[in-house]
């Protein structure tokens, strides 16, 4: 089968799809980058004295801030791949 007839066209655009989706799939499963979704054990604080962003690990809705000492409540990002709003 000569891959440039004319039938054996189509089938590059597909090609070309599939091999973008790949590439596509494999950056960001390597690049995952900064999530700002808490995870199931901790998640994110602001201070609210001195405006540090910091993470705790602990389950405790309310953490210290480990600059000024002050407790501080978590805050929830909204998860848009899961459809909350
Ligand atoms: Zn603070």
């Amino acid at each position: 089968m000569n891959l440039l007839e004319p039938n054996a066209l189509l089938i590059w655009p597909v090609v070309f799809n599939l091999i973008v989706i790949w590439g596509v799939s494999l950056y960001y499963s390597t690049h995952s980058g900064w999530s700002a979704r808490p995870n199931a054990h901790g998640g994110l604080h602001i201070c609210a004295h001195c405006h540090r962003v910091y993470e705790d690990e602990r389950s405790d809705p309310r953490v210290a801030c480990p600059r000024c000492g002050r407790l501080n409540d978590r805050i929830y990002i909204a998860d848009r791949s899961k459809g909350e709003s």
